[in-house]
């Protein structure tokens, strides 16, 4: 997704990372979900690269294609790899618009998006968060 036009004729753009209006949310009935999985196929993988079947873990985790390149990625890109087509399957993206404070709150990857207008106009809701939680 790399632009959305608001109703209000803004274009949110999404063509780089950090965005300030930008936000992934994880449903809490998911949290469970992925973190056992993450920790299962994580385990799953220091065992079998323990025991010389690494390549076969990736196979079980990336399509064809995409295993046999990831064999000449170091062990933190693979990892890292994974972990975003994990993360991905379980979480959603909400882009919060410039223009009129729009809220758009995306589900899945091909689905149109659900609109939500703050009250009193309020912005920057999906802005950094701090270590602090604030
Ligand atoms: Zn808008």
């Amino acid at each position: 997704m790399s632009r959305v036009l608001c109703d209000c004729g803004h274009v949110i753009r999404d063509g780089t990372d950090h965005l300030p209006y930008k936000a992934h949310f994880l449903p809490d009935q998911n949290v469970d979900i992925l973190w056992t999985k993450i920790v299962t196929d994580l385990t799953e993988m220091v065992e079998m690269t323990l025991s010389g079947r690494r390549k076969e873990w990736l196979a079980k985790h990336f399509d064809e294609r995409y295993s046999t390149s990831t064999l000449e990625l170091s062990v933190s890109e693979q990892i890292s790899d994974y972990f975003s087509i994990v993360y991905g399957n379980h979480t959603g993206k909400m882009y919060q618009c410039e223009g009129c404070g729009a809220l758009l709150l995306y589900r899945g990857f091909r689905q149109s998006p659900l609109k939500f207008m703050p009250v009193g106009g309020a912005t920057s809701a999906l802005r950094k968060i701090g270590d602090d939680g604030i």
